[in-house]
């Protein structure tokens, strides 16, 4: 996918103190067949203004993980802390969560139809964030208006008498974007925010999402299953297997010096012409294990091209390997640090 104005991810990224530091993060569902473990110990930093990437398959844990941020994961199966400008989120207080939750993190998911309420105008939902924090009416409505002439809504106030149904799929997301910014966030999380879209709406809503958070100074977790959409778009990135960090590095690290065999994996299967993105890989095939059964060792090993006898018992930890410049949790990390490119 081709996406424009994008930041140089060769710099160095701004290096502030984090702005949301997620340590030893596990959200366990009770089930009949035992626990399901859907994140399993992720430890991340996101700092003021920077966009980082979290990629994965479908089923790795991404959408769980990003419940959490929002406090929206049943605290009981949560465990680990979340701290948000110095407040940790699994402690705070539900009312605090409700509002932090829609203003200072916001967060723009997959499906907006299931996030709009279809008996109230896209006007009004628009506007909410400002009205629960007691902007009046008529201001609120105002910039409700604003935001959707922004985010690139034609005629924008007669359409705010709209509803949700009114609205195509991409408008729709447009709106959910609205409602995410309109209170100035410091952080959004934007979960697979195109992938129900049609390819070429994708690329769009993407730049806009972009744009305006760039604007903004917004912190950005930007949250896919396309590999290919991250480039330019963050300037770090997270890979994520069965609710794990695999690898963490720059965008440019991952697209050419990554050290995690998923990652190869997953570079692999990017299709070399703009295309829709498969949820599976197709080279290394299967999918990610059930959070219910997870093999022993390295949970990718059942796939892993490069396995050896002791990632079957062995579990890899997160971890910079000698001759390597950043972390992957794989055994045989050192052994691929000392090919680069040559695995592709
Ligand atoms: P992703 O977003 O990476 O596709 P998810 O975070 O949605 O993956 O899910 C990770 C795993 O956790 C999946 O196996 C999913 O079935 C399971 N899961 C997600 N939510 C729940 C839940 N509320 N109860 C039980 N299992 C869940
Ligand atoms: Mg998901």
């Amino acid at each position: 996918m081709s996406t424009q104005a994008r930041p140089d991810t060769s710099a160095p990224a701004d290096v502030g103190s984090a702005m949301l530091s997620v340590r030893d993060l596990t959200v366990t569902f009770p089930s009949a067949e035992g626990p399901i473990r859907a994140v399993n110990g992720m430890s991340f930093d996101v700092r003021p203004r920077e966009r980082l990437g979290i990629v994965g398959e479908s089923g790795s844990g991404k959408s769980v993980t990003a419940q959490a941020l929002l406090g929206l994961t049943p605290r009981e199966h949560t465990t680990g802390s979340i701290v948000f400008e110095g407040e940790d989120l699994l402690t705070a207080p539900q009312d605090r969560l409700r509002a932090l939750r829609g203003w200072d993190i916001s967060y723009v998911f997959q499906d907006p139809l299931s996030a709009l309420d279809p008996t109230r105008t896209i006007g009004h939902q628009v506007a909410q964030p400002l009205l629960l924090r007691k902007v009046p009416k008529k201001e609120a409505h105002r910039r409700a208006i604003e935001m959707l002439g922004e985010v690139g809504i034609p005629d924008p106030a007669r359409r705010a008498r709209n509803y949700p149904h009114q609205f195509s799929g991409g408008m729709r997301q447009r709106v959910m974007i609205a409602m995410a910014l309109i209170g100035q966030p410091r952080l959004v999380i934007a979960d697979e925010p195109t992938t129900a879209l049609d390819v070429r709406v994708q690329a769009k809503i993407i730049d806009l999402l972009y744009r305006l958070t760039d604007e903004q100074g917004v912190a950005v977790v930007f949250i896919t299953h396309d590999l290919g959409i991250l480039a330019g778009l963050a300037e770090r990135v997270i890979v994520m297997y069965a609710g794990r960090v695999m690898e963490e590095c720059s965008t440019d690290e991952l697209y050419y010096r990554s050290i995690h065999p998923y990652t190869l994996g997953l570079l692999e299967s990017l299709p070399r012409i703009t295309g829709p993105v498969p949820e599976r890989l197709v080279t290394i095939g299967g999918g990610p294990p059930a959070p219910s059964r997870l093999p022993t060792g390295c949970p990718f090993h059942p796939r892993c091209q490069y396995v050896q006898p002791e990632c079957r018992t062995t579990p890899p930890p997160l971890e910079v390997p000698p001759g390597g410049e950043h972390p992957s949790a794989c055994l045989r990390a050192e052994w691929l640090a000392e090919r680069p490119g040559e695995l592709r």
